[in-house]
């Protein structure tokens, strides 16, 4: 991504932002602020730079590639808790397993079933549920999620979904609303949803984890 800056002063500004916004979407909404978990994806950084993620005051780190995390983990595994957003290889799900306390992005029966028999402890599971339905998404079908949900070999704690891209962040509201409903139905509590474009929406909605990226790292002045 064009005009990244990891520099410590951008990253502490920019998430005291977000979180000045989460506070004010869960007064909005009637929430408490201490109810939504901000989740930094660190995809854009290299390993080096989880020093000043620390620093500014980041505690979950959420990564999308095995191998991209075990690089960061070497050097930062205890400053941080640790989280799964990618896509899975399901020959890879045991050892993601045993590096997250939680996995938000279970979307596959295979890697669902490559999970049994796990060593405790298990981390937090959170099922990704295309509910678009575009076919470039990753995710269960709404309509597949409750055989899904019961065929997986630990508890379920929630849902995630990546919603369509827009330019305007209410249209995610629909898609947000939906999951929220779906975790209802299933008596799920955790909702992983909501980015950088649209995560007060999210909370909004319900969000109980937002994974926000590219707007700790944009310069605040552009
Ligand atoms: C990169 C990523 C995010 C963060 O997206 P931003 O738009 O950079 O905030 C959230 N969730 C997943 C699964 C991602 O891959």
């Amino acid at each position: 991504m064009a005009n990244l800056s990891a520099d410590l002063a951008t990253v502490e500004y920019n998430l005291g932002v977000v979180r000045e916004r989460v506070a004010e979407a869960c007064a909005r909404s009637g929430r408490a602020p201490e109810s939504v978990r901000i989740c930094v994806a660190t995809k854009y950084v290299e390993p080096d730079a989880m020093a000043v993620l620390r620093d500014a005051g980041v505690t979950i780190a959420a990564e999308n590639r095995l191998q991209d995390m075990i690089a960061k983990q070497e050097r930062f595994g205890d400053d941080f808790e640790w989280h799964f957003i990618g896509a899975i290889q399901s020959k890879k799900i045991r050892e993601i397993a045993g590096r997250v306390s939680m996995i938000h992005s279970l979307a596959t029966e295979s890697a669902r079933d490559k999970l049994a028999n796990l060593e405790p402890p298990v981390p937090s599971l959170l099922v990704q549920v295309n509910v678009s339905g575009e076919e470039s998404k990753q995710g269960v079908a709404p309509e597949e999620l409750a055989a899904f949900i019961a065929a997986t070999p630990h508890p379920v704690s929630g849902l995630m979904t990546m919603p369509p891209l827009t330019d305007d962040p209410e249209g995610a509201r629909a898609y947000f609303a939906r999951l929220k409903q779906l975790a209802d139905e299933q008596g799920l509590n955790e909702l992983s949803m909501g980015t950088s474009q649209d995560f007060a929406v999210a909370v909004e909605e319900g969000a109980t984890l937002i994974r926000v990226g590219s707007v700790l790292f944009s310069d605040p002045n552009k």
